[in-house]
């Protein structure tokens, strides 16, 4: 699996698992925390979860997968921004720990941008780190001007991924906020990767039938050209996963590269950070 270096040094793998949609029905939770195990033997062990997600359910389906494999996985949950302030981060990291089963977090991530001081979150998640909860925090729909700031701000500078929508049709941070994050070797954590299971087929069948691929491995693989970015689709089927894994050794050519620039052109100037 190849690896995407952190700022402090730590790599993870370049391909996790998303879990937004999993644990919102009780008949569903076997299954899906089968797939999760299934995508861990594929050596896809960053896992990322919230407390958002079926309400804490998604958080209790990962903790049933991880369950006597807690070693082998980069485990990622979110706060609500309502739950931001130091207390608040106290509070919800120990309910998001008793629903994973586990004494710590790998990264904890604010999930957007709320009403709490930025400088209130980064001391709550100072605390989480001093208290061996958390290993490392990081932010979620930050857009550049929101990590300049988070970056001017003491301690902001330990934040070790933005996680964000990032896709082959929503290239929008390509234009400043992944230059701004490179400069600081700080990677893109990339939601929805392959279009919440939507990709367009204009653009990237022909790419796909040249690698004997699908338009999905082909949108995955583009986000994974790039050695600071981090992806995290969510898949509940087996195929889907064995595709997703296969998108990772996927060599797009300057040809693929070329048509998609062409189909789906890069940013020429600021683009607001979109959100899902
Ligand atoms: P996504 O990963 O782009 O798409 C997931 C959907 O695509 C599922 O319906 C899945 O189906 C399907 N799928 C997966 N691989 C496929 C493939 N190879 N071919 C065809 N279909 C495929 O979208 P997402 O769930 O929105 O984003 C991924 C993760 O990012 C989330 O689960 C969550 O952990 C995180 N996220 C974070 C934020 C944020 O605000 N920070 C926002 C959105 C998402 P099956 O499940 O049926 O296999």
């Amino acid at each position: 699996m190849r690896e995407v270096l952190l700022p402090d040094g730590t790599r993870v793998p370049a391909l996790g698992q998303g879990t937004w949609r999993m644990g919102e029905d009780p008949r569903r939770r076997a299954d899906e925390a089968r797939a999760l195990r299934a995508g861990l033997d594929l050596g896809m062990t960053l896992v990322d979860t919230a407390e958002m997600y079926g309400e804490g359910g998604a958080e209790e389906v990962v903790g049933e997968a991880i369950a006597g494999r807690r070693e082998e996985v980069f485990l990622v949950s979110k706060a609500y921004p309502h739950n931001a302030s130091r207390q608040g981060l106290a509070r919800a990291c120990e309910r998001s720990l008793a629903r994973l089963r586990t004494d710590r977090l790998d990264l904890y991530l604010l999930h957007w941008r709320g009403s709490v001081p930025l400088a209130e979150t980064i001391a709550g998640f100072e605390d989480l780190v001093a208290a061996g909860k958390i290993l490392r925090f990081g932010v979620s729909n930050f857009d550049a001007d929101d990590m300049e700031e988070l970056w001017s701000l003491p301690g902001g500078g330990a934040c070790a991924t933005n996680q964000v929508l990032y896709n082959v049709e929503e290239r929008g941070p390509e234009f400043d906020l992944l230059p701004a994050q490179a400069a600081r070797c700080v990677p893109l954590m990339a939601y929805s990767p392959v279009g919440q299971g939507r990709v367009p087929e204009a653009g990237l069948a022909d790419i796909a039938a040249r690698h004997g691929a699908t338009p999905h491995a082909i949108a995955l693989a583009f986000v994974l050209r790039r050695p600071d970015v981090i992806a995290i689709p969510k898949a509940a089927r087996l195929a889907h996963l064995e595709e997703n894994r296969a998108a990772l050794d996927l060599v797009l050519t300057a040809e693929d590269l070329a048509a998609l620039d062409a189909r789906f052109p890069p940013p020429t100037r600021k683009r607001p950070l979109s959100m899902i």
